[in-house]
């Protein structure tokens, strides 16, 4: 059975996608069969997999307006080796299309289901905000990765995102819960992430991944050559975290 994760937080441009990307990779590399699928109509996820959204036939937009399956609408991601539910701008469109159509919230949880036996891993990129997509994504999910900053204001922000969760487990998905928290572009130079990296530890235990992704321009520098950071430079240090990052997820859901 594929073990199902939405990689979210509200805030934008803190390394969802490049969590997204570069765990898919990384679980790829190690030997798990990968389903990335792209849930920001921004489709970053998809062409950071090397797959041009601007050419995709079908997308996760025909999925979850039932007009395909996820085997016809997948394509696959040849350098990272795992598949790729892409999104496009099409993508913005289906929030407004599904507002007054049944189980609207289910659509992505159930399409996933008929792909279960493919795949060990799915992940879910989730846009920035508390959408209809999100919800599908966390409607779908086993459980919620968050990346975050080591930043003053991260413990603040999260608590949309940790309310939203509990409601969604209360009434639509008993399975969900949050399963770590992954301290990404970090800095331990920098005496605050130092700070709030060990305040993290001390709020939330073993909800803090012992991971930590460390800032590294590598990483920013791979998706405009359409290449997992994994992938782009296996030596880089960022890259080297992810894969150790995707071996805990491994060991992580052995337990599950
Ligand atoms: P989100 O999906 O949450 O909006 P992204 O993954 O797109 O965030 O990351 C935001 C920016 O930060 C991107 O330009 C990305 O390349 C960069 N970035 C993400 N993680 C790292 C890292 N570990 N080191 C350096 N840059 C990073
Ligand atoms: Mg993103």
């Amino acid at each position: 059975m594929a073990k199902i994760f939405c990689i979210a937080n509200q805030k934008g441009g803190v390394g969802k996608t490049t969590t997204a990307v570069n765990l898919s990779a990384g679980l790829a590399q190690v030997g798990q069969r990968v389903l990335l699928v792209d849930l920001d109509p921004q489709g970053n996820a998809t062409m950071g997999s090397g797959v041009d959204k601007r050419t995709l036939p079908t997308s996760v937009y025909d999925v979850l307006i039932e007009a395909a399956t996820v085997a016809e609408a997948r394509a696959r991601s040849e350098l990272g080796g795992y598949d790729v539910l892409g999104a496009n701008r099409e993508l913005a469109g289906a929030e407004v299309e599904l507002v007054d159509q049944e189980r609207r919230e289910r659509r992505l949880k159930q399409a996933l289901a008929a792909a279960d036996a493919d795949y060990d891993f799915v992940l879910i990129d989730c846009p920035p905000s508390l959408s209809m997509l999100t919800l599908n994504g966390l409607v779908s999910a086993h459980g919620v990765i968050v990346p975050m900053q080591c930043e003053y204001f991260a413990l603040e922000g999260l608590s949309d995102l940790v309310n939203t969760i509990k409601q969604v487990h209360a009434n639509l998905n008993p399975d969900l819960k949050i399963i770590g928290l992954l301290r990404v572009m970090f800095d331990p130079r920098i005496t605050l992430q130092s700070q709030v990296s060990e305040q993290l530890k001390q709020h939330f235990g073993d909800k803090v991944f012992n991971t930590v992704i460390p800032r590294n321009v590598r990483l920013a520098e791979a998706p405009s050559y359409g290449q997992p950071g994994v992938v782009f430079d296996p030596s880089a240090r960022g890259a080297q975290a992810y894969v150790e990052f995707a071996r805990e997820m491994v060991a992580r859901i052995a337990t599950m």
